[in-house]
């Protein structure tokens, strides 16, 4: 399944719940990313500035570091994907992507939330998460390229019949619960 919401709409805390609930992996692209960059490695060094200036990081580069963990020799039962597709691109080739390995996406979670609480929540959150692209500039920069790079996706799944739409708002273990009774409403095996 996949979490596809805005910055601060609380996609890495929701991934977490899900992923421990349903017992299946949990690749948030920004954390592997962040990790990439702490290490200096060579995709560190290219999606730093990216991800400073809160803008996405080029798809090749983002695709071939996430793909490969979903379906290689060692391929989990399932996964919660957080971050990613982030582009009708990234979109589009995972699709394609699935199709040759014989996976897919059973399930788009979309987390509503205003976007004047997104700020607020990651304002807050800058003051100690030490990241660097929490400020109110990048903040607002990264809500941008939300809403035109990635808000089409949701169409996109739409079409697909796997989007489920569910209130970001109120506490953590009520979005959670909102979450989980859709999932069960829908068939995972498949
Ligand atoms: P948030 O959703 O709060 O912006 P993330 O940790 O998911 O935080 O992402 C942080 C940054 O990492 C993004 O602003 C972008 O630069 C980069 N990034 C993460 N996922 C992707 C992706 N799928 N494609 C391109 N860039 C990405």
């Amino acid at each position: 399944m996949l979490l596809l919401a805005p910055p601060g709409a609380g996609k890495g805390t929701q991934g977490k719940r899900l992923a421990e609930a349903y017992g299946v992996p949990h690749f948030a692209t920004g954390d592997l990313l962040r990790a990439h960059v702490a290490n200096g490695t060579r995709l560190g060094q290219q999606a730093k500035d990216y991800m400073d200036r809160g803008e996405l990081v080029p798809d090749r580069v983002v695709i071939d570091t996430i793909l490969p963990r979903l379906a290689g020799r060692d391929r989990p039962p399932g996964f919660v994907l957080d971050g990613f597709p982030r582009s009708l691109a990234q979109a589009e080739q995972s699709y394609q992507w699935g199709q040759a390995k014989g996976t897919t996406f059973h399930a788009v979670i979309s987390l509503d939330v205003p976007e004047e609480e997104l700020v607020r929540r990651l304002i807050e959150r800058g003051k100690h998460s030490g990241r660097s692209d929490d400020n109110e500039e990048t903040i607002r920069k990264r809500l941008a390229v939300f809403r035109e790079e990635t808000e089409p996706l949701l169409d996109f799944y739409r079409g697909r019949d796997i989007l489920i739409e569910v209130d970001g708002m109120g506490p953590v273990d009520e979005v959670t619960n909102r979450i989980r009774s859709a999932l069960d409403r829908i068939d995972l095996s498949q």
